[in-house]
């Protein structure tokens, strides 16, 4: 199935399921902002905890906070994202959609890697065994002319999006006969730098001064917080705090789902360590976050990272990890190596000292800082599109499952009475109610047993117990498992033990720690 098709049923998918609504959808809805449902804000809650446990339960030194989205409006100077949070836009004049001109000549690049791949890929074929990629990719006539342009436009691009030069970047688009995918005209207008902060007025006077934002990032909220969190805290260098908070950017292009949201959540953490040591803790970060992705079980091929060639002023290193979407390798989060740049801005805006005295150097220094930041909703939606599975039945019939890791999954287990009558539903209510206070439990009497598990398919629900005739005499229930299928007998008695190692987070924070 082509992987557009794909796309379009898991977002159908997530609406008829209850993970993912349109917001305001009796309304028509309302641009790139998505309401979690039912299912949905269990899968989110669960990545939170995922994320929150693997900070401060395995880090003693990371600590966590929950600071305000409205914060002074000198913050958003001080941390650049008044004069530099914009990204560069342009019109078609013939369909009227807007484009990120970025995005435009990026996916152009995307083009040109797909073109070479293709090159790779039928040589490949061809030569079968034999075949030396990197060979085939330093002395191919075809993939070198393709990789020659690219290094051209890139580095052109590069250097546009460094220089500000709106007018070359619109040149480049030109350039490279890139059309509206609308209109599939060339009608271009200028490109403008958009800020993309959302400003709304705090208090009843509305005159400049009671401007306020939305917070686009939640690390701010951090950095202005460091003192108080390493005072109160006695904390000591190394260290870190981490947040969860909702974050609001006004994003040109509102694209795939919930990728690109104009309301989103993010986890931050930033981490405080001594100047001259922060390229190590980089590598020490950028290494364990990916374990973390990687713990989940989607399959270590689907990640990769991106590491930036141009870097933030602030930056001394950066990278993404991407996963790998149904529209492609996409960011699903950022390390960053930020300098001391945060909190010096900060004390410069504020004429307050946030300088940490580190008693075993004995002298006082701006810490440096690493910053792994990660977006909730895209980790969902690589978890949705990761776990989503069509399978063919030997009996014909198909099935789609959710094949979600059983800690992150929104229901532990359905539990089903055969039948509505001779007791089983009252013992099926009996077992609900021992494994509820520890379980999202469903108990799903309707239907015959074969459409009751396709629904817990539909949902990711790891198992399904049934009752039957023969549990009131062995006090023995069928447990039947989401991914294989398969059926067991098991004692009430050890239900609990059972699920509970199954569904816990431990195995998943084991491998994260080996
Ligand atoms: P992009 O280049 O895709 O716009 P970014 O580099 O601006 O992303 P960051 O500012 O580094 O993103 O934000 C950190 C994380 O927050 C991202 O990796 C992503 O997971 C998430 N994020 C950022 N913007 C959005 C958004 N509009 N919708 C959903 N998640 C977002």
């Amino acid at each position: 199935m082509a992987q557009e098709d794909v796309f379009k049923k898991l977002v159908s998918h997530c609406k008829e399921y209850g993970f993912v609504f349109p917001s305001s959808e009796i309304y028509d809805g309302l641009g790139a902002v998505y309401d979690y449902g039912q299912m949905g804000v269990e899968l989110k809650n669960n990545i939170k905890k995922y994320w929150w446990d693997s900070m401060v339960l395995l880090h003693d030194n990371v600590v966590g906070i929950d600071s305000a989205i409205f914060m002074h409006p000198t913050i958003w100077k001080a941390s650049g994202h008044v004069d530099a949070f914009s990204d560069p836009l342009i019109d078609n004049k013939d369909s009227k959609k807007r484009y990120r001109a970025d995005v435009l000549i990026e996916d152009h690049l995307a083009k040109i890697d797909d073109k070479i791949n293709k090159e790779v890929d039928k040589a490949a074929k061809r030569f079968g065994e034999s075949f030396d990629e990197a060979q085939f990719r330093a002395t191919n006539a075809r993939v070198l002319e393709q990789a020659a342009k690219r290094t051209a436009i890139h580095e052109r691009f590069a250097k546009d999006l460094n220089d500000a030069n709106f007018e070359d970047l619109r040149e480049l688009i030109l350039e490279c006969e890139i059309v509206c995918p609308v209109s599939g005209t060339r009608n271009w207008t200028d490109v403008r730098q958009f800020n993309l902060m959302f400003a709304t007025e705090m208090g009843a006077a509305a005159d400049a001064s009671s401007k306020v934002y939305l917070r686009p990032e939640t690390a701010q909220g951090i950095f202005v917080n460091f003192l108080n969190v390493q005072k109160s805290g006695r904390m000591k260098i190394p260290f870190g705090i981490a947040q969860i908070g909702k974050a609001f950017r006004n994003e040109i292009v509102a694209r795939q789902f919930i990728f690109r949201m104009r309301e989103f959540e993010q986890m931050e953490m930033q981490f405080f360590v001594r100047p001259g040591e922060e390229l190590e803790w980089f590598a020490k970060w950028k290494d364990l976050r990916l374990k973390w992705h990687k713990a989940l079980g989607l399959g270590d091929a689907k990640y990769r990272y991106h590491d930036h060639e141009k870097l933030a002023h602030y930056a001394n290193a950066a990278t993404d990890i991407e996963f790998e979407m149904p529209f492609g390798f996409k960011e699903v989060e950022g390390i960053h190596s930020r300098t001391d740049f945060d909190l010096s801005s900060h004390e410069k805006h504020s004429g307050k000292k946030l300088q940490y005295f580190d008693p075993e150097l004995n002298k006082s220094y701006t810490p440096y800082v690493i910053e792994t930041s990660i977006g909730v909703d895209r980790m969902f939606l690589s978890i949705m599109a990761g776990c989503y599975k069509e399978e063919k039945l030997e009996n014909g019939e198909s099935r789609i499952v959710l094949m979600f890791p059983p800690a992150l999954a929104p229901i532990k287990l359905a539990i089903m009475p055969l039948t509505k009558k001779d007791g089983l539903p009252e013992k099926a209510h009996a077992i609900m109610d021992s494994l509820k206070f520890d379980f999202k439990c469903q108990y799903d009497e309707k239907d015959s047993i074969g459409k009751r598990y396709r629904r817990q398919d539909a949902i990711g629900t790891p198992f399904c117990i049934t009752v039957d005739h023969q549990t009131a005499e062995d006090n023995c229930v069928t447990i039947r498992f989401r991914d294989t299928m398969l059926q067991e007998r098991i004692a009430i008695d050890s239900l609990h033990s059972f699920i509970a190692e199954k569904v816990s987070f431990k195995s998943l924070f084991k491998t994260i720690c080996e």
